[in-house]
């Protein structure tokens, strides 16, 4: 993983906790440079899932949700911070919004970790399920600017009744809802999302209505996952659609995908945003667009930036 700037075994993540805590020698400390300023480290909170969505291996494959102790994550977090200076955290697992470790839920979370450490720029998160945001999560995104106005929502269809078949906790009505919400209470917000291409059953008018919701949430761009069956799954037992046919429909949501992307581009032309250096050229906006510039910037800095589209791609300048 590029982003990754030390990988700890599980087997050894006790006794490197438990060194960064022994005593100061008394032997002069050899003079150790400062460590530079890292652009962003992952955090895992949760493991599994509890959901049994028709096409997805992940419930059999990782068992059951376990979510991590929010004092184990917070340390992990400090230590990302203080010692491994990571500017970004973005906490990760297989359904992150169905965090909850007696009783506290992702929204929790986020505002103890964000507490825990003031001098964090930036608290980020994976991939959300549409139908477990708290309503923390939604005062935390609302009132903390420091929570990146960026979510990625594993939507996966815009009909309701392929989504019953992929059973899905949300409807169509719900993500609509949900994108409005999202909004009104964070304007700059930029909303991305999975969707499957060519789900059994799905006819030409429910793949419209999939392509529909891209323009509705005005999403920002899409992942397109053309439907492949798994064996061991309740949607490889349904009725399938030819395969040229997935993989046409794949391309036409990628063609909206596009759409979007530029449409959400042309929407940060001329902004002057903060942009975390991720190498000594290129960076990402708080709402996590790519930003080229044409001087080195110090990796881990985060400049402020005047966007200009160029194409698909925006150019930053120190403004
Ligand atoms: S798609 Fe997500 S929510 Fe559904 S079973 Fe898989 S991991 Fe769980």
């Amino acid at each position: 993983m590029p982003e990754a700037h030390r990988v700890i075994p599980n087997n050894q993540k006790l006794s490197f906790i438990a060194a960064s805590r022994r005593p100061a020698s008394r032997r002069p400390a050899p003079a150790t440079p400062p460590r530079a300023p890292r652009a962003r480290a992952f955090l895992k909170i949760q493991t599994g899932c509890d959901h049994l969505c028709t096409f997805c291996i992940t419930r059999i494959a990782r068992g059951k949700a376990q979510s991590r102790p929010p004092r184990d994550i917070i340390k992990d977090a400090q230590n990302l911070h203080h010692t491994n200076a990571a500017r970004e955290i973005i906490l990760t697992g297989v359904d992150i919004a169905s965090y909850n470790h007696n009783r506290i839920q992702l929204g929790a979370l986020a505002r103890l970790i964000l507490n825990a450490i003031p001098s964090l720029s930036r608290l980020r998160l994976s991939s959300l399920d549409p139908a477990a945001i708290d309503p923390a999560l939604l005062r935390l995104i609302a009132e903390e600017p420091r929570l990146q106005p960026h979510l990625h929502l594993s939507i996966q269809a815009g009909d309701s009744i392929i989504l019953k078949r992929m059973r899905r906790r949300h409807d169509r009505q719900d993500i609509i809802r949900l994108a409005e919400k999202l909004r009104s209470i964070r304007p700059d917000i930029a909303l991305t999302a999975d969707l499957i291409a060519g789900f059994p059953t799905e006819t030409e008018t429910m793949f419209q209505r999939t392509r529909d919701i891209i323009k509705e949430c005005r999403l920002a761009a899409a992942h397109v996952f053309p439907f492949s069956p798994h064996p061991e799954t309740i949607a490889a037992r349904m009725p399938q659609l030819p395969k040229t046919l997935i993989h046409e429909r794949a391309r036409i949501l990628r063609e909206d995908s596009a759409t979007a992307r530029l449409r959400h581009l042309k929407s940060l032309d001329r902004q002057s945003l903060p942009c975390l250096m991720e190498t000594p050229r290129s960076g990402k906006t708080p709402c996590h667009a790519l930003v080229e510039t044409e001087r080195d910037q110090a990796v881990g800095g985060i400049p402020t930036l005047r966007l200009s589209r160029d194409g698909d791609r925006l150019i930053g300048r120190e403004a």
